[in-house]
């Protein structure tokens, strides 16, 4: 018999995705699952969630969730079974799952997650009768109030809080907490007060029972104020409920030997017919220097303004990129200027396309993370795993998961990308001739990819470590 786990996040791959959290989210279920935790996930009811449910059913009707009529769904899409929570006043809408359709923050996304939240603790209370977990997994902000209003509710459900990016704070002002029903006694510094506003975060720092991220480095970081966002000492009043769990990534659907998106290979030699056809997608003819590529939000976070200035460096060297990304509208305008600029060497696509992802990973010679911080990072797994080269900056889970390539790590032959300092254009610049250099000997190159395609991208590590600490909650519950 299976054990029962409540997720609940904002995002689950496939179904709905913006970037690495929806894939952990959605690979969780499938991992745990081996090892005897059965996990449902509440997710919002988005628009394009609703359109790809078939014979969902009614689970409960809220009709009074927060103010708002809602009811939960239960769904099954491929391998993964949903609670949808199904409530059209707050989801049924264009825009992405936080954005409007210009680009901002939804004015009442303090509520639209507040009631997600309220949804799952409602669940975790027996809403739906036929199903109660043993405990309930949170994941970012947007799930922060669910220890709140267990409390609220009188319910002693053990939880555990999964912190994917520290940066969202899910931040309200004080005058929303009767609209969120959230009690006065916690809007304290212990509670979920953040500088005078009320951070969904903190709420789930402070009052999770246990507290996991997603890298060993980011949780040491988090202590630090670089990374800590104000709440670094928060997280070292918490260091004894902290992990740092590496992610994994779901090596079935990110399977280069059978990815349908690609032309499949198992060897390096092998991503020639991608690179051509990447090449092809993005407009570039052959060039004598390495395809880099990168894939990823368009914000300040990724560093990508730091690569706008060490890119000519690689340039000059033969090097070209290709880019696909979507975020903020100034570092769009930045990237399509800079391919403009290098027309021929550099070409830009702004957009969200799963499948040019797979493509990108299959085709380039190396991908680039510059992030300033980066909790752990997926993209840099998807290069390892598809033969394309990591250069990454030394921080948080990119840290963790590439193996630098230096003189020791080449002649011991267990180099498996590159890694430079963080939030520094000239260290990016040294590591971009430094891939340039490695990708000249041939030999060399290929026993880089070839060590990146063999490394343990999987959940076989830290699918047990969520296990084991599944266990020690599920144990609290008496
Ligand atoms: P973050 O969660 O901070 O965005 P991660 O590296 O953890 O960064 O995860 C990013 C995920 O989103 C990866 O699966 C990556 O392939 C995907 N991704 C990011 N931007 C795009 C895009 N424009 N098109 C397709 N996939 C993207």
């Amino acid at each position: 018999m299976s054990r029962a786990v409540l997720a609940v996040a904002s995002e689950c791959a496939p179904v709905i995705k913006t970037g690495g959290l929806a894939d952990v989210v959605g690979a969780l279920p499938g991992a745990l699952k081996l090892l005897g935790w059965h996990i449902r996930t509440l997710i919002p009811g988005y628009r394009p969630v609703m359109a790809q449910l078939e014979k969902a059913e009614v689970l409960a009707e809220l009709p009074d969730l927060l103010g708002v009529s809602a009811r939960i769904l239960g769904a099954r899409v491929g391998e993964l079974e949903l609670f949808v929570l199904d409530a059209p006043a707050l989801y049924d809408r264009p825009g992405t799952p936080y954005l409007n359709e210009a680009g901002r923050d939804w004015p009442d996304n303090d509520l639209r997650f507040a009631a997600l939240s309220l949804a799952g603790a409602a669940i975790a209370g027996g809403v739906l009768e036929m199903w109660i977990p043993e405990l309930v997994h949170l994941h970012d902000w947007q799930a922060g109030f669910v220890p709140v209003y267990l409390r609220q509710l009188r319910l002693e459900v053990p939880t555990l809080f999964t912190v994917h990016n520290m940066s969202f704070l899910g931040l309200t002002r004080r005058e929303r907490m009767l609209a969120l029903g959230l009690p006065q006694s916690l809007f304290t510094i212990e509670g979920f007060e953040y500088w005078g506003q009320v951070s969904a975060l903190k709420a789930g720092l402070t009052l999770a029972t246990k507290l996991t991220t997603v890298s060993p480095t980011y949780a040491r970081e988090l202590m630090r104020p670089e990374f800590g966002m104000g709440l670094e000492g928060v997280m070292r009043l918490r260091a004894a409920d902290l992990v740092g769990i590496l992610n994994g990534i779901d090596t079935k659907v990110w399977n280069p030997r059978t990815d349908p998106a690609i032309v499949p290979f198992d060897h390096p030699a092998g991503k020639a017919p991608n690179r051509r056809a990447l090449r092809a997608a993005f407009g570039l003819e052959p060039g004598p220097g390495p395809l880099a590529a990168v894939v990823s939000r368009l914000s300040d976070q990724k560093g990508l303004d730091l690569l706008i200035q060490a890119l000519p460096v690689f340039l000059a060297q033969g090097g070209q990129l290709v880019l696909l990304g979507s975020g903020e509208k100034e570092l769009e305008n930045a990237l399509l200027a800079l391919a403009e600029r290098h027309a021929g060497r550099v070409a830009v696509r702004i957009g969200f396309d799963e499948a040019l992802a797979h493509l990108i990973y299959a085709g380039a010679d190396a991908v680039l993370v510059p992030s300033r911080f980066e909790p752990c990072g997926l993209t840099q797994l998807y290069a390892l795993r598809y033969g394309a080269v990591p250069v990454v900056a030394r921080t948080g889970g990119l840290a963790d998961t590439v193996i630098h390539a230096n003189v020791a790590a080449l002649a011991t032959g267990c180099a498996t990308g590159i890694v430079h300092n963080p939030g520094d254009a000239q260290a990016l610049a040294e590591a971009l001739l430094d891939l340039c250099a490695l990708y000249s000997d041939r030999a060399v190159f290929t026993k880089l990819q070839q060590n990146g395609m063999a490394h343990p991208v999987g959940w076989e590590a830290s699918a047990p470590r969520y296990a084991a600490l599944y266990g020690e909650l599920a144990a609290l519950n008496g």
